[in-house]
């Protein structure tokens, strides 16, 4: 039996290199940038108005006050777009929306809260800043300026930041291709009626929704029956076309362990029992350039194995260097009876409130029961050498995704 920790470690050492893709800014959400992004242009490009006002020279307002207004003539109007060059001559004052460009001549902009307009004269009672509500030339960065550094993982606002800077494109972590395919005679689509020892195949859907939502491009290579010949023609239709072919069932100590006894013979796989519960039994290995993970088949067992081994073999392969999920420490609100030597993942809950964790257990027990995982919102970490673990003692959990409101609340 492998260690938890040395399994992990094996696995994550041969997780595919990241390689890069020239992508449109655009569709890179959830992408990570593989090269740093500088600005091509400066912004803003001109001198704009910050404020809706009038646009003035300094020079014209000096010594305005309460008792000693300063008249300017109102000329013109400037919105924000593509308007010719303008001109400000001595004594007057030019109507501006936010964003405008500054007409020649102006240096300053006074609010349209801040002045009396009658009859085409503008009345001023303060003397402002030079400069004020104006926004500089590159006053939010320069043409050429590092924006956005390499490892960073591109959200809305690096996309936004992106298109400001005139960038185009960019250079980010292609997404791998996962295939997935489910192996047994008992799975059937979901449409059927089941007939008597079948089950509906629902590990597949689920583990192509876990690839997708890790990023990668998930590929469903359907069911294969429990049958060397089958099992082997399908790996090898797919060994050139995918990164990492993810196969459920067939890994443990059955019969008709098809995975297991196929794929054992390839050079480069190990077939393993992990000192973990759920997942004991699981399967790794390179075909070729691809990955081959061999997920065990009950429905809890597969999705605890792909949590803590193919996503972060997936992530590093797309470029992440953080690929677990962070931890946190709890107060268990429920005493657990631990009975194996394994390092544990149970199912749990995990609330916050006046700022400490507190968590628990839920079931129902049993990794072919995924109601289990529906009722979770986290994994509690019990070490191996655990074995009672007290109700108010500080526990190790991971967050799962938050579980969607219940319907109709
Ligand atoms: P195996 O590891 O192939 O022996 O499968 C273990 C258990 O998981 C069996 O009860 C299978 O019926 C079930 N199982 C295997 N693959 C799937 C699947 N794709 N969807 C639902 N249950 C499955
Ligand atoms: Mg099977």
């Amino acid at each position: 039996m492998k260690s938890y920790d040395a399994f992990l470690r094996y696995v994550l050492a041969r997780a595919p290199k990241p390689c890069p893709q020239r992508v449109a800014v655009e569709s890179a959400l959830g992408r990570l940038l593989l090269d740093s992004v500088r600005a091509q242009v400066r912004d803003p490009a001109e001198l704009r108005s910050a404020m809706d006002g009038y646009a003035v020279r300094h020079r014209d307002l000096k010594g305005a006050g309460k008792d000693t207004p300063v008249t300017l003539a109102a000329v013109g109007l400037s919105q924000a777009g593509p308007v010719p060059e303008k001109h400000l001559l001595p004594g007057q004052a030019h109507r501006i929306m936010t964003g405008a460009p500054l007409p020649a001549g102006a240096d300053t902009v006074v609010q349209i809260e801040r002045v009396r307009v009658t009859n085409r004269r503008v009345i001023f009672r303060a003397q402002p800043s030079r400069g004020a509500f104006v926004r500089r030339p590159g006053e939010n960065f320069r043409k050429g300026a590092l924006l956005i550094k390499r490892g960073t993982l591109m959200r809305a606002q690096e996309i936004g930041l992106c298109i400001t800077a005139g960038v185009r494109h960019i250079e980010v972590a292609r997404r791998l291709k996962v295939g997935v395919l489910a192996t047994g005679n008992e799975l059937v689509g979901p449409a059927r009626r089941l007939r008597r020892g079948e089950v509906y195949d629902s590990n597949r859907p689920m583990v192509l929704a876990l690839v997708a939502e890790v990023g990668a491009t998930a590929v469903d290579l359907g069911v294969v029956q429990d049958d060397p010949t089958l099992l082997l023609r399908a790996v090898r239709r797919w060994t050139k076309q995918l990164d990492c072919l993810l196969t459920i069932g067939g890994v443990s100590m059955g019969d008709f362990d098809v995975v297991k006894q196929v794929l054992g013979d390839f050079p480069g796989v190990r077939l393993v029992k992990i000192a973990m519960k759920p997942a004991k039994p699981q399967a790794f290995g390179l075909l070729g350039d691809m990955i081959w993970y061999g997920l065990p088949g009950n429905p809890v067992s597969a999705m605890v194995a792909f949590d803590r081994f193919v996503r972060p073999i997936l992530l590093r392969g797309m470029g992440r260097r953080a690929v677990h999920r962070p931890q946190h420490t709890g107060v268990l609100t429920t005493g657990i009876r631990k009975s194996t030597p394994l390092r544990e993942f149970a199912r749990a809950y995990a609330w916050q409130k006046g700022g400490t964790w507190y968590v628990r257990k839920v079931g129902p027990e049993g990794s072919s029961n995924l109601r289990s995982m529906v009722n979770a919102n986290a994994l509690l970490i019990l070490p191996e050498t655990a074995r009672r673990i007290p109700r108010g003692a500080r526990v190790r959990f991971e967050l799962q995704a938050e579980p969607p409101a219940p319907l109709g609340s």
